[in-house]
């Protein structure tokens, strides 16, 4: 089978050959469970102290405000629904929030704020929702809003949310998702403002099943998992030490190339996009205005193609080599429908051509040419059925 081309990199990125050697002593010498006394326990604790300090420094925080998690799903989760039992009040998040936050704040009967075209929570709205909130008996208890949407891209003002937050619910802790963001910004700087921030090593380079919640300036979170009280009492379960390793060593190799890796995918970004939209016809590159991509993640291209189901264009590309996405991978795919697509306006039979094409470290110009010549001959292909 020839070599398939990744353009999912927002659903997962491959693992980096130096976690898996900083991983690797830690599942086979040093295999000590954290939580014990003796030598080999040691070890593991050693290992432990020393991914969680390098964890902080590259996420701007103190060790102890590292809470290692089994992923971005559960960070979220514990962040939103502010452990087990539930915070008091009412979570408040954006309509274009991850599933793994939405579904907490619906679940807990919580407050959806809408987006504006490009996917931003609307201040405004925001604003109202708190002060009508304020005066109720279920004040808000959280604001959850993401660094940067997995679907469209778009990257969020958190100093602007913040702002809108102590000024209409001071004292309420803002939550921010950087499970995305973390590939591509700096999160020490771009989440400096929120209290709790969630990230997850497998969009990273390290493998799935580690993530981390960080817990600043004293916000208060229960666990969310009962039992040994590992984690400072905020999330029992046995550590996952090689995870930890993995995680602390792909942000570190994230955050070192941070520069030289966005401007390069960017450009390979600008390309493909640029060449989609020359290419086919009524293409919309979705939350983009003439071409002006500064407010996207390096690495996403999100498309709508009128008069195409996208996925049947999914499966044609699938079988020129190209994989990508309708949307976040964690739903059922495009015949659902992507809430966050719809949440920017994008009108119904438009969405149902949602292509999300996703760059990362490893992608190429190769790459970039052979989608520009699959997706436009998928597109040509369905439409002469039509
Ligand atoms: N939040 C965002 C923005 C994501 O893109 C994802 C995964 O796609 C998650 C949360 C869930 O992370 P995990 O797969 O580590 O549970």
């Amino acid at each position: 089978m020839s070599a398939l081309i990744d353009l999912d990199h927002a659903a997962t990125t491959p693992v980096r050959p130096e976690v898996v050697a900083a991983m690797e002593p830690f599942a086979e010498l040093d295999y000590g469970n954290p939580s014990g006394s003796h030598r080999l326990a040691r070890a593991a604790v050693r290992a432990l102290d020393e991914a969680r300090e390098r964890c902080a420094a590259v996420l701007g925080c103190a060790p102890g405000e590292v809470v290692f998690t089994s992923g971005g799903t559960e960070s979220d989760n514990q962040a939103v629904a502010g452990g087990m039992p539930p915070r008091s009040g009412t979570p408040v998040c954006s309509a274009a929030e991850h599933h793994a936050v939405l579904d907490v704040v619906q679940a807990l009967d919580g407050s959806v704020v809408a987006v504006d075209a490009a996917g931003r929570i609307r201040l405004d709205l925001l604003a109202t929702e708190l002060d009508r909130l304020a005066a109720t008996d279920r004040p808000p208890a959280v604001v959850s809003v993401m660094l940067a949407n997995n679907e469209v891209g778009t990257i969020s003002d958190l100093v602007e949310v913040r702002h809108v937050v102590d000024r209409h619910a001071p004292g309420t802790p803002l939550h921010t998702d950087a499970v995305q963001a973390a590939a591509w910004l700096d999160v020490a700087d771009a989440a400096a403002h929120a209290d709790l921030v969630s990230v997850s090593g497998h969009k990273l380079g390290s493998p799935k099943g580690i993530g981390a919640l960080v817990v600043h300036h004293g916000a208060q979170v229960r666990p969310l998992l009962l039992g040994g009280g590992q984690e400072r009492g905020r999330r029992s379960g046995t550590v996952n030490v090689a995870g930890a390793v993995g995680l602390a060593t792909a942000l570190e190799l994230t955050a070192g190339s941070l520069r030289e890796n966005g401007g390069r995918v960017a450009a390979l970004r600008d390309r493909l996009a640029d060449g989609l939209l020359d290419r086919v016809d009524g293409l919309v590159e979705t939350v983009v205005v003439d071409r002006d991509r500064s407010h996207v993640l390096p690495g996403t291209c999100h498309v709508c193609i009128p008069g195409v189901d996208s996925e049947t264009l999914l499966l044609l590309m699938e079988g020129a080599g190209v994989c990508a996405s309708a949307g976040s991978s964690c739903s059922s795919g495009a015949a659902e429908g992507s809430h966050v697509v719809a949440a920017c306006g994008v009108p119904p039979e438009l969405a149902a051509g949602a292509v999300r094409l996703t760059l990362g470290r490893t992608s190429t110009d190769a790459d970039v040419d052979a989608v520009l010549e699959a997706l436009p001959a998928a597109v040509e292909r369905l439409r002469s059925r039509a």
